[in-house]
């Protein structure tokens, strides 16, 4: 059924999300992977018995930290 040299994982095993892409649709937030799992933007997994996965990794994590020091914009203008 996998035509990958090596198989991906089976929809089972621990790291079935390495499972090669085969469908992606973006725009509407899935991808179908190459072992018959559809996972889902937020994380979240369709099996291909029917079971489901709830999202269990989170995505709203924000990495960009922009610097706030004291001199903050809303600091007041110094007096004339
Ligand atoms: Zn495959």
């Amino acid at each position: 059924m996998c035509p990958h040299t090596p198989p991906c994982p089976a929809p089972d095993a621990a790291d079935r999300e390495a499972a090669r892409t085969v469908v992606s649709h973006p725009e509407q937030g899935w991808s179908l992977l190459c072992n018959g799992i559809v996972i889902f933007e937020d994380t979240g997994e369709l099996l291909p018995g029917g079971a489901t996965v709830a999202p269990h990794r989170p995505t709203d994590l924000r990495l960009e930290h922009e610097p706030a020091g004291p001199g903050s914009p809303a600091a007041p203008a110094p007096a004339a």
